[in-house]
């Protein structure tokens, strides 16, 4: 079952109510583990839920064409009715021809107003029961768990009158609803099995990723050795990470499988998410042009970076906003390069998309939870949330300057002329000295330069370079020594100077470039 809707109006906190009521407990009481999907049990048939609203699985149901849902909840807040999105996800639905159950959330509330919404409803083509419809609809207040059971009822209903049972003895398909890439464990992938019973060992194949199914866990990290129809089970072993909401079916051997994934080709809605290296196309040289081409004088290389970013707003007309105020900001030395650019809240596949494309997120009056936050801490990935478009820009030039490496600026301190050599060692000597000009600073770098003896000043020679790590004034440590003072140092570097030569002391600082 997936849960549907506007904005705001309630499909969180209804999945939450409807999660409470009876999670299906693991026998060893583990701990429940974001699948992407869990299963309640309520009158001995168990249910389960796409556990995030508008699940990527169940977004690209309609490109890839892999079912995940068998029926839709569509939530409309009793005081607000049909609004855009509720609109969208109509005709969605209407066009998927998926069974689904009208629920009117928030009925606790003062200014709810049913009539006005089964009215609009009528407007679009969805007749309830009560008005001589077909529709299931329920009431309900998420919030305080109200109209939950007849939810889970109607569910039951709707299975019954659709048929909607599993009696293939066949081999396992199904839908990955998560996926990625664990450091230590490699590919791990959430499947929801539709078809069919899943057993560990199996070989299965899902679009360019194949494997035999080594581990198999349910939603309460319990290792069971196999998931029939319909339940949700965390595997390893696949080689690659596959791409969320792509089918995925057992087959009989391995051959079987490679000969699949060698011939899958990637749907054309993830090819800017997935990068497909490109085929390098082979010049073939004719001999006869080559003394005609000039040479090209080699461009002097710079290296351009790019800051990738995942945008999230609340409608398309903000990401419009964003696009053409990121559009602006020069781009000579970072590139924005936008991965994804959605409508709709930060979701888990969000986060992984930015983990895996080094992305930051950045989202513009949308919401997230805690999970989504401490998910994108654990998996170090920037996520800022704005609701004043010129803050996200700025935020967006701070990350490009991030990206460019400080550049370093020499800035001089002084010279000073070496006047003895008190010892020298293999990798450092002492040295006594007079400073012509500026100071001598204790722990900066120096140049040992040897003067054009007698010649002119730009005949002069760096010789070596070194490090002052010990420096003293009458036989005192002190921290720096002014021009006309003698100084005694300790200088590590190759001992290469010798007397009469100068050490021109400077420190490099960094100078933050420009975009
Ligand atoms: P989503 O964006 O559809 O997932 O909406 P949420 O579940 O996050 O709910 C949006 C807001 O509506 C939250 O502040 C909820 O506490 C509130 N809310 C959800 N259900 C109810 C309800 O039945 N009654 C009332 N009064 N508030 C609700």
């Amino acid at each position: 079952v997936v849960v549907l809707g506007h904005v705001d109006h309630g499909k969180t906190t209804l999945l939450d109510a409807i999660r409470k009521t009876d999670v299906v407990k693991g026998e060893s009481g583990g701990i429940t583990q974001h699948i992407g999907a869990y299963q309640i049990e309520f009158k001995d048939k168990k249910i389960t839920f796409i556990d995030t609203p508008g699940h990527e699985a169940f977004s690209q149901m309609r490109s890839r064409g892999a079912k995940v849902a068998d029926i839709a909840i569509l939530v409309i807040a009793a005081e607000e009715g049909i609004k855009p999105q509720t609109k969208e996800v109509i005709s969605y639905i209407k066009e998927l021809k998926i069974p689904t159950i009208v629920a009117i959330n928030k009925i606790d509330k003062p200014s709810a107003n049913l009539e006005k919404v089964l009215s609009e409803l009528a407007a679009e083509g969805i007749t309830v029961e009560s008005r001589g419809g077909e529709v299931l609809s329920v009431n309900v207040a998420a919030i305080n768990g109200q109209g939950v059971d007849d939810i889970l009822e109607a569910i039951l209903l709707i299975t019954e009158m659709e048929e909607l049972k599993d009696n293939s003895a066949e081999a396992a398909s199904g839908v990955i609803i998560e996926a990625h890439l664990d450091p230590r464990r490699g590919p791990i992938a959430s499947l929801l099995v539709r078809e069919g019973t899943l057993k560990k060992g199996d070989i299965i194949v899902s679009g360019n990723s194949y494997g035999k199914a080594k581990n198999l866990e349910d939603s309460n990290s319990k290792i069971v050795t196999e998931a029939t129809s319909s339940m949700p089970v965390v595997m390893l072993g696949l080689n690659k990470v596959p791409l969320v909401g792509e089918r995925f079916e057992v087959v009989s051997s391995e051959e079987i499988a490679v000969n699949k994934v060698e011939s899958f080709v990637l749907p054309v809605t993830e090819k800017e998410v997935v990068e497909e290296p490109e085929e390098e196309t082979v010049v073939e040289e004719d001999d006869s042009l080559v003394d005609e081409v000039e040479p090209q004088p080699a461009e002097p290389k710079r290296e351009i970076k790019t800051l990738n970013l995942v945008l999230k707003a609340d409608v398309q007309g903000s990401l419009e906003a964003i696009q053409e105020i990121l559009d602006k900001i020069k781009q000579e030395n970072v590139k924005i390069n936008i991965i994804k650019s959605e409508v709709g809240d930060i979701s888990e596949f969000d986060i992984k998309l930015a983990f895996s494309t080094k992305a930051t997120i950045l989202g513009f009056g949308v919401k997230s939870s805690d999970f989504i936050f401490n998910l994108a801490k654990r998996e170090k990935v920037r996520l800022k949330i704005f609701s004043i478009i010129y803050e996200l820009a700025e935020e967006v030039k701070k990350g490009m300057l991030g990206l460019l490496d400080p550049e370093l600026k020499r800035v001089d301190l002084g010279e000073l002329e070496i006047i003895e050599i008190f010892r020298k060692e293999k990798s450092k000597m002492i040295i006594g000295g007079k400073v012509l000009s500026g100071k001598m600073e204790n722990k900066t770098v120096v140049d040992v330069i040897r003067p054009g003896r007698g010649k002119a000043e730009e005949e002069e020679e760096k010789i070596g370079k070194g490090k002052i790590t010990h420096l003293q004034h009458n036989k005192k440590d002190v921290p720096e020594v002014e021009k006309g003072k003698e100084a005694g140092i300790l200088l590590e570097g190759p001992p290469v100077a010798e007397k009469g030569d100068i050490l021109r002391a400077y420190k490099e600082e960094k100078n933050q470039r420009e975009l």
